[in-house]
This record gives structure tokens, C-alpha cells and sequence, in this order.
């Protein structure tokens, strides 16, 4: 339902005089910054935004928008804010303010809430020599990502980032706040480990993390003239690797943006960056024959754990961005072909990047006592994105994008990774047909009026 604009500003007063966060309404100076996620592309237009300041404020939002017939989106970062679609009818919950990290360095263990961000996790950890699943991005949130799975520079090795998380404090659609574990609520701590934040809203997560200090990581950029070659050599070498090295091929077309330096400036490169978590004469000797090709640049080097986030050169901050996965079995001669018609030397792109993430090892295997995702099939994860400087791109880059899909699809595996779906899909895109059930099922028990909406729902 949509409320009259009076009814939503009475409403909402009344609210915000019971939180200690705060209420922000299309009658707000700051209405048009505050309703903006991570991209911008995404015209958020919900009936209000609530930044709560804690579990009891969550808590309150959940009741008054039940008793009003409103749904509640929550939202970290709005990393993943295209699916949403249209908000009307919502109120926008945004967990910015929810930003405690506790370390417990005995049991290896993090404690964040749901609105902090990787970077800050991975920080807090570097004086302990410890190290997190962490995604590409230190400005990605930790919720979204491990709601829905969590790809990081480890995932070879040690598995999806939802499957170390050992506990998540929610707010559930009765109001009622609830500490999740195997223990006190199974099926709900089952859902929420890949299937998103369909059934609670999150309040903060619990997970493990490791004794990392520094990782063989970096990048290697060769001219976009040699993609075909390097794209080969790159199949070729991920066919029996070890699985301590989990990296990514990429095709890159950097746009001519004045605070880029000028190696990469308006320049193509077909890339790998990743990560080796071996002794540095043994890393070294992995990645020798992509080595052996003579790249342009070559960053490859020990690193501290904390400055992962750097190696993928993910935007710093907020853009307007359309961008979409899949994930491929495969990677024969026809679709590298289908790649470099896409964004290989010859073609006229507005994509800025394809991705191609190599699966399989931990990431590729059912984790013990896993959650609702519990591994990722097939060989490949791959997510392509242009920036989308005026809207009026928009079109060009969707069929861009939607294109390279189409041309992947004889590889495609059939199921996608949620968190790399920008596009709002059907849940069986992402789920096998009992996974779906027992989740719909799990919904049904927490959230039976579907107060909770999130960017990929299960109906
Ligand atoms: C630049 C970039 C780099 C990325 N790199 C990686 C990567 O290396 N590995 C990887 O696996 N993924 C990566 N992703 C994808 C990323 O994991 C997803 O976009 C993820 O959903 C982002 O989480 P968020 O909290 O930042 O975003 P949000 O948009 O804030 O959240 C995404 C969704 O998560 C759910 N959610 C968030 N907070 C809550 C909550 N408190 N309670 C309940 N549900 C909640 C909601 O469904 C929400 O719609 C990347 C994305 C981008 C744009």
C-alpha cells in the first residue's frame, strides 16, 4: 500500500518520537541523500528511511510498519539496492548506525553489526594477525554479503564467508529480538546463511577468522590486445590449481577519469588479481606461468591481509553502476570467444569490467553444518558492470550486460549466485527445488504477513 502524503508525515512523527534513531521523510532537506544506497543508479524511493540506533529501535520499525501494512527493506550499504525495484509501500531501514567490531582474538572470533563495513572489520583484525573471508571491497557491508554467501580471497581455501559465521543476533517480524545459533533457532540460522535476509532482520553477525598475516596477492595487467592468449593460459591454468590461490581474470576497460593514474587511465587491460595464501617462493612458483607471459604490470608480492581490499581496485565509494552475473561450468574456446566479442581489443564496450572468478576447492564443496548456500557450483563466477555516468546510458549498458549473459548462457550452470545477481530473478535462479521449500517454509513461520522484503525475495 502507499499512504497520502499527510498520513505518512503524521504517521512518521509519531514514530520518530519513539526511537532513538531517526526518521527521514520525502519532506526532509536531506530526503534525496538519505534515500540513496551504494549505487546510484538506483532511484530508492521508499515512503521513508529509518537509520535506527539500535536492536529496540529495529524492533519498533518492525511493529509500526506490521500494524500499518508497510514492508521493511533492510539495507547496509545498498550495494545490492538494483533488485529492489519499486519501494512504495516501504519503509527503508538502513543499518548505517549498528557499527560495533569486537574482537575475540582467543576464540578467533568477530562480532559486527549489520551496519559495518569489511574494511573495518579487516582493520580491527590486522593487530591480531588475523584475517577475515572479506570480499574484493572494504566498503561492502557485512551482512549483505554473508546473507548471501561471501566470494572472498580465501574462498578457494576456506570456503563461503556465510559458512564461518557461527551466530547472528536478528530482529524477527513478531518484534521480537533473538541470538540465532545451531542451538536456539537451527532453522533460522540455517536460512540466513545464504538465503539472504529474507526471514530476520539483522542486527549483527558472529563469525571466525583466521591466522593471516600477510598473503602472496596482487595483480597482473597485460594489454587488452593479448585477452585471447591470456584468457587460454588462464583456463589452462586453473584446470588443476592449488586450492590456496583463489583469483580472477578480468577484462578492463578503465574510463578516462582525471584522479586515475596514468597507467590505468582510458587504457584496456586483460588482467589477473587474486590471492595465494602460500610461503612466497611457493606463490611465486604457482603463478609462474601467467608470470612467464611478460605482463605490463605485475603488483604480485606479500601483502598484509588488511590491504586486500586494495588488489581488486573496487570504487571506493558510491557510483551509479549496472551489473549482473552468472556463473559458468566451463570455459571452452567458443565462449572465451563470446568474451572477447564482448570486451576483448576489437569491441566498442560501455562495460568497465567481466569478471571472471574461479571457483571450485572449499568454495566449490558443501560446507559441514552449512547454511542454505552452502558452496557454489561450477568453474567460473562472473559479474560485468559499466558505470553509468548519465542515465540516459542506461539502456546501452543493460543490453550490454544482458547480452553477454545471453551469449554465456550454453556455459551457465543453471544457478546463480545471489549476492552477483543485480536483477530481481526468480528465487530458483538461486535455490534447488527443497533448499527453496524448506526456506519458503522457514519464511512462512517467521515473517507469515511478509513484513520483511529484501533484494531477492522467495516468492
Ligand atoms: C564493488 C562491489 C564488489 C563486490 N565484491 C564482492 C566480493 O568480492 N564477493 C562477494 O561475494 N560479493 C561481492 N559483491 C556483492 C556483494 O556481496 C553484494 O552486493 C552484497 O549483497 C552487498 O551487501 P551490502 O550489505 O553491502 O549491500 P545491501 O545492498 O545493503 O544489502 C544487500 C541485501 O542484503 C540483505 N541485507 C543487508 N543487510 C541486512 C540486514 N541487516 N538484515 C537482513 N537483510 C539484510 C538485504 O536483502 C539487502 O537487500 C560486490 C559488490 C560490489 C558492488
Amino acid at each position: 500500500m502507499s499512504l497520502t502524503e499527510t498520513a505518512v508525515s503524521d504517521r512518521f512523527r509519531d514514530l520518530a518520537d519513539r526511537l532513538t534513531g531517526r526518521v527521514v521523510t520525502p519532506a526532509d532537506p536531506d530526503w534525496d541523500v538519505e534515500r540513496l544506497g551504494w549505487n546510484l543508479a538506483a532511484d530508492q524511493r521508499p515512503e521513508a528511511v529509518v537509520v535506527p540506533a539500535d536492536a529496540s529501535d529495529i524492533a519498533v520499525v518492525v511493529g509500526f510498519a506490521r500494524d500499518l501494512g508497510l514492508r521493511v527493506v533492510p539495507q547496509g550499504t545498498g550495494h545490492l539496492a538494483a533488485p529492489l525495484g519499486d519501494l512504495s509501500g516501504a519503509v527503508l531501514l538502513h543499518t548505517s548506525r549498528l557499527r560495533e567490531v569486537e574482537v575475540d582474538v582467543a576464540a578467533a572470533q568477530v562480532r559486527a553489526g549489520a551496519g559495518v563495513l569489511w574494511g573495518e572489520v579487516t582493520s580491527a583484525l590486522a593487530p591480531h594477525g588475523l584475517a577475515a573471508l572479506a570480499g574484493s571491497s572494504p566498503d561492502v557491508g557485512v551482512a549483505g554479503y554473508l546473507l548471501g554467501g561471501g566470494y572472498s580471497w580465501m574462498a578457494r581455501e576456506r570456503g563461503l564467508g556465510c559458512s564461518a559465521v557461527t551466530a547472528i543476533d536478528v530482529v524477527t517480524a513478531d518484534g521480537r529480538q533473538r541470538h540465532v545459533t545451531a542451538d536456539t533457532e537451527p532453522d533460522l540460522f540455517w536460512a540466513l546463511r545464504g538465503g539472504g535476509g529474507n526471514t530476520a532482520i539483522v542486527t549483527a553477525l558472529t563469525f571466525g577468522v583466521f591466522p593471516v598475516v600477510t598473503v602472496y596477492a596482487g595483480m597482473l595487467l597485460y594489454p587488452i590486445a593479448r585477452a585471447g592468449e591470456v584468457l587460454r593460459a588462464y583456463e589452462e591454468w586453473t584446470r588443476d590449481l592449488t586450492e590456496a590461490a583463489t583469483t580472477c581474470v578480468r577484462l578492463l576497460h578503465v574510463p578516462p577519469l582525471p584522479d586515475l593514474p596514468d597507467f590505468l587511465r582510458g587504457q584496456a587491460f586483460v588482467g589477473v588479481d587474486g590471492a595465494i595464501d602460500l610461503p612466497e617462493a611457493e606463490a611465486a612458483a604457482v603463478l609462474e606461468p601467467l608470470r612467464a607471459l611478460g605482463p605490463a604490470i605485475d603488483t604480485f608480492g606479500d601483502l598484509a591481509a588488511a590491504q586486500l581490499g586494495l588488489v581488486h581496485m573496487d570504487p571506493p565509494q558510491p557510483v551509479p553502476a549496472i551489473g549482473d552475473g552468472l556463473i559458468l561450468d566451463d570455459l571452452p574456446e567458443a565462449a572465451i570467444e563470446a568474451l572477447l566479442a564482448a570486451a576483448g581489443p576489437e569491441a566498442q564496450t560501455a562495460l568497465l569490467a567481466i569478471d571472471l572468478r574461479h571457483l571450485g576447492g572449499a568454495a566449490g564443496r558443501p560446507a559441514e553444518h552449512g547454511g542454505a548456500v552452502d558452496h557454489l557450483p561450477g568453474r567460473f563466477l562472473v559479474y560485468a558492470v559499466g558505470m553509468l555516468p548519465d542515465p540516459a546510458l542506461a539502456p546501452v549498458l543493460e543490453a550490454e550486460v544482458a547480452g553477454l549473459r545471453a551469449a554465456l548462457e550454453p556455459w551457465a550452470s543453471g544457478r546463480d549466485y545471489s549476492n552477483f545477481r543485480e536483477a530481481a530473478v526468480p528465487p530458483s535462479r538461486f535455490y534447488d527445488t527443497a533448499t527453496l521449500e524448506r526456506l519458503r517454509a522457514i519464511k512462512q513461520a517467521y515473517d507469515p504477513e511478509r513484513v520483511i522484503r529484501t533484494a531477492h525475495e522467495l516468492d
